[in-house]
């Protein structure tokens, strides 16, 4: 069957033929770390020179450069990239953001491969940052290349976006370039952000939860565990606290909204800091973490209200004083509309690519499509993954992230 020069149909072809260069450039990325300071690590800069080198060598050479003064690396700045390919009009614009920094492998021990070379094994690759946000950078890269190769002009401009610090902020990624370049974006482009998704990528995500992350410090006095009444058990206090915040906050915010999954407010004890080292000494002091995502319905000071009467309460009864900070505490953006011609034509993508029915979604929050989103630039965060964010032994679906690129191009190429 013949195909056109720069039909979709070719293009498609001519990504499938690139898979194991797709996996090569996810192996010298990984072998590449691009931990932020806060993680300890240098930055992105490596990475960033590789990628520039990449593109150039494929002649997609219209790159511009955002990068963000950071001290605290060994170049002094962190590295933020747009690759453009110039289409018929420039306007509205295909945006595709990713991110290039990646976060710690965690315990080691906890990995059947290296997470720093990238391991092929069962159509997988493993290796920390192959799927976050490796997948979806790779896929995008391809994607414009094979426009490139094909000789096409895009309807519109084509605009790849590679930020840094996404994993610890965004200050050194996009918000720096939101403000160094406030016309960079346009109301009316189209921003598809790859950095979550699902196994069969029929999920568009529109719409994210309020996120509040709350840090609870309990003070007691410290005394040997024989004679308590001469203390006070912050211990005791704190498992009391974690059970009413519970109760109180699951309970008092109980609405449900089906576009979310879950479908309902989350309020998790998750971090619990250590304490004193030997069993037989009552704490004086204790400190807890509670992870809250929080439906868009729900405003934020109502959450405070009810975290604010259970820790007083907390304090009356076990005679301790407690503090309350929040580590994060970011409202919910707007959200996309289910009908913004991103939304329409990543589904029209997805259906013809994949086959699978596309379904805009809400998520538990902490995607950088929110500050599109609040700048009243239409944004979906889609990806077709495991979603092993994050985890030990990350991998990527090999075939995903082929299959993703055939999306990008999909879109690239405004198919109707
Ligand atoms: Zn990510």
């Amino acid at each position: 069957m013949g195909t056109k020069k720069g039909s979709f149909g070719e293009i498609t072809k001519l990504i499938a033929t690139w898979t194991d260069e797709m996996v090569a450039v996810q192996q010298e990325l990984t072998a590449i770390q691009a931990l932020g300071p806060e993680s300890g690590g240098k930055g992105e800069w490596a990475r960033a020179l590789y990628l520039r080198n990449l593109l150039e060598g494929w002649g997609l050479n219209d790159i511009q450069e955002y990068n963000a003064a950071d001290p605290r690396v060994p170049e002094g700045t962190r590295p933020n990239l747009v690759v453009r390919l110039a289409g018929k009009a420039a306007r509205p614009t295909i945006w595709v953001m990713a991110h290039m920094d990646v976060v710690p492998a965690g315990d080691l021990k906890k990995w059947s491969t290296d997470p720093w070379k990238a391991t092929v094994k069962e159509g997988k690759i493993f290796g920390r940052g192959v799927e976050d946000n490796q997948q979806g950078l790779v896929s995008a890269l391809f994607a414009l290349r094979a426009l490139k190769d094909s000789g096409v002009t895009p309807p519109r401009d084509v605009a790849l976006i590679l930020v840094a610090d996404e994993e610890t902020g965004s200050r050194f990624g996009i918000d720096h370039v939101l403000e160094a370049a406030p016309d960079l974006f346009q109301p009316d482009d189209l921003v598809v952000v790859p950095d979550a998704g699902n196994p069969d990528g029929s999920m568009l995500e529109v719409a994210e939860k309020s996120i509040l992350w709350l840090e609870l410090t309990v003070q007691g006095k410290q005394v040997h565990a024989s004679t308590p009444d001469q203390g006070v058990n912050a211990a005791r206090a704190a498992a009391h606290l974690t059970v009413r915040l519970d109760q109180a906050l699951n309970g008092t915010f109980s609405g449900r909204d089906e576009v979310f999954d879950p479908p309902r407010s989350t309020f998790e004890p998750t971090r619990h800091d250590a304490n004193v080292p030997n069993i037989n000494t009552i704490p004086g002091d204790e400190k807890l973490f509670f992870d809250c995502r929080v439906l868009p319905d729900v405003p934020l000071r109502e959450v405070h209200a009810v975290v604010e009467r259970v820790l007083r309460e907390v304090e009356r009864e076990f005679q301790v004083k407690i503090q309350v900070q929040s580590a994060q505490s970011a409202e919910a953006a707007p959200a996309t509309s289910v009908d913004a011609p991103v939304v329409k034509a990543l589904a029209r993508a997805v259906e013809e690519v994949r086959g699978v029915q596309a379904k805009p979604m809400g998520i538990g929050g902490g995607t950088v499509a929110a500050l599109f989103r609040r700048k009243g630039i239409p944004a979906v965060v889609w990806s077709t993954m495991d979603d092993l964010a994050h985890q030990p032994d990350e991998y990527c679906v090999i075939a995903n992230m082929v299959e993703d690129a055939k999306v990008f191009a999909h879109l690239f190429l405004g198919k109707a």
